[in-house]
């Protein structure tokens, strides 16, 4: 019989208890015990879930109180040093300090997971770093879940995995040198797991989808080897892409098993069922443990039937990777649009449908007749939607003539035409687009949302804090204003709202880091604007000024990649359906008089694939899309573009090749590092780095801001050169806000000054 196992469910649980118990554990409303007694039910509940669905094999070690490679680095007793704590007895408290900082040390750093939006506290690897077993934490879940007749299958990060992630501090030295340390922690590990009599432990090594060192690669049939030894059985767990090229190292492992992503890389599966070794156990990731979509039973039990017919039971099933990035139950989901329900699944209903494929398997199709006619109208009525398909932009995507990507004119033609207009003075000074969302500001629209406020009352409300940031902009003399963004919650979530083709779910959320969860939106449809989303409020804030007002846009690329995108389109064309509509946003915009538009891409590199290979084609298509978005624009009209969250040093080609007419950046933070590569590949158009950080309330001084501008003066030409913070203001206070802009805009025009007088 086909065995039913997981890698991982949502942690965070139903209603996100595990944020509420955090945030109140955190500012002590509630204690140790009731934070740990709250978590320990939310792991019963999940497992007695995934009982109920049959899994035969449930993970122990997915939970986390704040992230699983945290976990995985207490668990090899390697925390960084520079905490001065012991990892084998680390209190509560003290294990909130390494995830958040104390008074002494800031927070492990920390970055994504692979290519998701989930984020892990990276190892600090030194080179004298040693490792010492620390089961406890881990034998304790087992004995939970034993307690409730569960039959458990550790789930831990693989050893090269938690090496690869991890960074070196301290000096130059090769983290692969740390290895042979950490497999001896592993099988000692290993070794306490079989003594509780523990059958299967799940090793994950997502790392073998990236495109690792010929170094990392050798290494892996040793250390695999050195495991083998414990008596135990290893499910080597690969997922979030293709392994086909690892296939005759793979095999060769010597693991008790290996589970393959087959939802994000199905074609991998042909390489692997070839020859596959007698055995061995073969886990099929076939539910998508990344999206939302409801699977197609009938075309998975195709390919798993002559599957099961080699393999017999040494065919697994499972979800993808970790239930971790899927929001929890669409059942919460009470007031979801009809006719898109039943093409959802979220992570409970995932479960069930593995639980179906199981049934179809072993027990054959009829066992499962109702199910399928379920799953096949969904997917065939899915498939023939008309609130799928538009065919009006599909015929305006495929008219698009050759250069709708291109402006008019060169970069150096139109930054002449805008300032001949604009008029602007040497290093402009501007803002990234949102000011403080104050209480006031969030009270309105959550009064608004719940019809407690008019329309009429709330465009007020809006229009009134619209006019105090353009007020406040004059008094402190900025050049190029913005509205502030009010009336937005969120960058995506604001034009999602207003486009077709997206949806919203109410509960649909999932863990980005810690107690932090995103509620992404769905898009699941053609994408079309069906009216003007931004126009009303900037030009009301242009009348209200005689400089100019910068409307704010959110990109194709960030709307895409911060959503659950559709699967059933390439991403690229449901990126280039985004950008369509933004076109007819900045079209209308233009006209309106508002003619600085930005268009916010801060998470261009994200969505960077996992593999070299493909990057090329990623950055392509991503640079066409933002590029669509100014089809048609006028040569004097100036578009900007804002990015931030990550370093750009690698694809700066990409970067310039976007071709807006300023782009501002986050810097400062990097001390203007990301500056230096800027300029050594003399980024063409202009730029404005950020000259302080807004992430912290501490307000820049004058001397900071102008040392940084100095710097970023060696490396970029005066006259391409805007004075901006680092990215938007939504998080701070007003007076915050306001000093910091004094410091900037008086020093800008000191230097501006000194730059004037050397020039006459
Ligand atoms: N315009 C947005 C803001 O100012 C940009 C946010 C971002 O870069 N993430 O809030
Ligand atoms: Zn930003």
């Amino acid at each position: 019989m086909t065995t039913l196992h997981l890698a991982g469910f949502p942690r965070i649980g139903a209603k996100r208890e595990l944020k509420f118990l955090l945030e109140s554990y955190w500012k002590h409303d509630i204690d140790e015990t009731a934070l740990l007694q709250g978590a320990r039910e939310l792991r019963q509940r999940h497992w007695l879930l995934q009982k109920g669905a049959g899994v035969a094999l449930s993970p122990v070690g997915d939970f986390s109180l704040y992230d699983h490679v945290l976990d995985a680095q207490i668990l090899v007793g390697a925390i960084p040093s520079r905490f001065g704590f012991d990892a084998a007895t680390l209190t509560t408290a003290r294990y909130f300090e390494l995830a958040r900082g104390n008074h002494q040390q800031p927070a492990l750093e920390m970055t994504k997971w692979f290519d998701t939006n989930y984020h892990y506290l990276v190892p600090e690897w030194e080179a004298n770093t040693r490792f010492s077993p620390n089961p406890a934490p881990l034998l304790a879940q087992l004995a939970e879940a034993r307690a409730l007749g569960i039959k458990a299958k550790p789930v831990l990060v693989g050893p090269l995995t938690l090496l690869w992630l991890g960074k070196t501090k301290g000096g130059d030295f090769d983290r692969l040198s740390l290895l042979p340390a950490l497999l001896a922690c592993y099988a000692e590990l290993l070794g306490a797991l079989a003594q509780q009599g523990v059958e299967w432990v799940q090793l994950d090594e997502p790392a073998l989808a990236l495109d690792l060192p010929a170094a990392w690669l050798a290494a892996y049939a040793p250390a695999y080897e050195t495991l083998s030894g414990a008596p135990l059985k290893v499910l080597l767990s690969t997922y979030f892409g293709s392994v086909a090229e690892h296939a005759a190292l793979l095999k060769a492992l010597p693991v008790a098993g290996l589970h393959l992503d087959l939802a994000r890389a199905p074609e991998q599966l042909a390489t692997f069922a070839e020859a596959w070794p007698a055995g061995k156990i073969l886990s099929a990731g076939v539910v998508d443990g990344r999206n939302v979509w409801r699977h197609d039973l009938s075309a998975s039990l195709d390919k798993l039937e002559p599957l099961c017919a080699a393999l017999g039971d040494n065919l697994w099933l499972s979800a993808s990777c970790s239930l971790l990035h899927s929001p929890f139950d669409l059942a919460a989901e009470t007031s979801l649009d009809a006719d898109v329900r039943p093409w959802l699944a979220f992570a409970v209903q995932k479960l069930n449908e593995l639980k179906l494929l199981q049934r179809g398997l072993t027990q054959g199709r009829a066992s499962i007749a109702n199910e399928l006619v379920g799953s096949d109208f969904a997917r065939d009525q899915r498939r023939a939607s008309p609130r799928i398909h538009k065919p009006a932009v599909l015929q305006r995507l495929a008219s698009l003539p050759a250069d709708a990507d291109q402006r008019h004119s060169p970069f150096a033609e139109r930054i002449a035409a805008q300032q001949a207009w604009l008029n602007l003075p040497l290093l402009p000074t501007t803002s990234i687009g949102s000011f403080p969302q104050t209480a006031a500001i969030r009270k309105a629209r959550a009064a608004f949302k719940q019809d407690e406020l008019t329309p009429a009352a709330y465009e007020q409300a809006m229009r009134e804090e619209i006019e105090l940031a353009i007020r406040r902009q004059e008094a402190l003399d900025i050049d190029v204003l913005v509205h502030g963004e009010a009336e937005r919650n969120d960058m995506v979530e604001y034009f999602g709202e207003q486009l077709d083709g997206f949806i919203f779910t109410r509960f649909g959320w999932v863990q980005s880091y810690g107690s932090r969860c995103v509620k992404p939106p769905i898009i699941y449809g053609d994408v079309a604007r069906p009216q003007p989303m931004t126009v009303g409020w900037a030009v009301y804030a242009q009348s209200l000024t005689d400089r100019p007002v910068k409307g704010m846009l959110t990109g194709p690329v960030t709307i895409l990649q911060w959503s659950f995108v559709r699967d059933d389109l390439p991403r690229r064309e449901v990126c280039r359906q985004i950008a369509l509509a933004l076109n007819e946003e900045v079209l209308d915009l233009e006209n309106a008089g508002i003619r600085v538009i930005q268009i916010d891409e801060p998470a261009i590199r994200e969505g960077l694939p996992l593999k070299t290979s493909q990057q090329a084609d990623y950055l392509a298509w991503a640079g066409e899309a933002f590029r669509l978005t100014s089809w048609k624009v006028d040569d004097a009209t100036q578009i900007h573009t804002h990015m931030c969250y990550s370093e750009f040093g690698d694809i700066l080609p990409q970067i310039a090749a976007l071709d807006a007419d300023v782009i501002t950046i986050e810097t400062s933070r990097s001390d203007m590092e990301l500056l230096r590569d800027f300029g050594r590949f003399s980024y063409p158009n202009d730029i404005g780095p950020g000259v302080y950080d807004i992430h912290s309330p501490r307000i820049p001084s004058e001397a900071e801001i102008s040392r940084l501008l100095e710097k970023a003066l060696e490396v970029i030409p005066a006259r391409r050169l805007w004075v901006n913070p680092d990215c938007g203001l939504k998080t701070r206070q007003w007076p915050e806000v306001e000093a910091a802009l004094t410091a900037m805009v008086s020093v800008a025009k000191k230097l501006r000054t000194q730059l004037e007088s050397a020039v006459s």
